[in-house]
């Protein structure tokens, strides 16, 4: 075993290191609209992780010679604050924000109708408050919501989960301890409503049995995120509308 590992991610009764059985997912809460300053915005807690997601333009990039003739950019910032993790982490960009900035930005863009917005950028900030496994996952939920809450033209929400794999079991939302000490990772994203996969990495070794077993178990969250995401839109418009009224 490992040095600090539980002595078992899984007990006798089937129960997580959280108490959850293999098909549950962490508490979902999501809250839109959180910010004034920003075109939309998002936060995000999936089980201990806390999220926050901010989303301006479109507006004329800068710089101005990045601007594409037919669509708009897509940028995306992830960033892990210092005091999101036990040890203090270096405020400057590592290549692991560098590397998930781009896994976020091309999971988000297959939803969003970039070519509505020629010559313009849409930036995508998203700050991890508190990170315990999947913060990757829970950017997208944000950053889908905050870029719904700008008002984006988009053919849907993008819904995220990663899939763990424990011994040979294939355990749904791995947490920080699942994800260090676990046997695998597997982060899917999804556009619910259409049906389309926009991310699926894996880390870790899986049967051609076990991806499809974890699509399986992905796709019953992916109704859940995206129930949540949908309430938390409502809220936002329907407090927006109170105070117009
Ligand atoms: P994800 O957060 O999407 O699961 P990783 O698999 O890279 O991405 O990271 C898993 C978890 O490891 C993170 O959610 C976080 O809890 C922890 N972690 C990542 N980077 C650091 C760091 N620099 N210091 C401490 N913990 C970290």
């Amino acid at each position: 075993m490992k040095r600090g590992a539980p002595e078992r991610l899984i007990d006798e009764n089937g129960r997580r290191v959280d108490g959850r059985l293999p098909d549950e997912m962490r508490p979902l809460r999501v809250e839109a609209g959180v910010l004034k300053n920003a075109d939309g915005s998002a936060y995000v807690e999936l089980g201990n992780n806390k999220v926050l997601a901010a989303v301006y333009g479109p507006r004329e990039p800068m710089p101005r010679h990045e601007a594409l003739p037919d669509r708009a950019i897509l940028k995306c910032r992830y960033s892990m604050l210092p005091f999101s993790v036990a040890e203090r982490k270096s405020p400057q960009p590592s290549r692991r924000e560098i590397e998930l900035s781009k896994v976020i930005r091309e999971a988000l863009a297959p939803a969003v109708f970039l070519n509505e917005y020629p010559r313009t950028s849409i930036e995508v900030y998203i700050h991890i408050l508190e990170a315990d496994g999947g913060t990757r996952t829970a950017s997208i939920i944000a950053g889908s919501v905050a870029l719904a809450d700008a008002g984006i033209a988009m053919r849907d929400l993008v819904a995220a989960i990663a899939v763990g794999k424990i011994g040979n079991v294939l355990v749904l939302d791995i947490n920080g301890i699942e994800d260090q000490y676990g046997d695998g990772d597997m982060p899917i994203a999804m556009m619910p409503q259409r049906g389309e996969i926009t991310l699926l990495q894996a880390d870790g070794v899986f049967t051609p049995q076990e991806i499809e077993e974890a699509l399986r178990l992905a796709q019953k969250a992916f109704q859940k995120i995206y129930a949540e995401q949908v309430r938390a839109l409502k809220t936002k418009y329907e407090s927006v509308k109170e105070v117009e009224e």
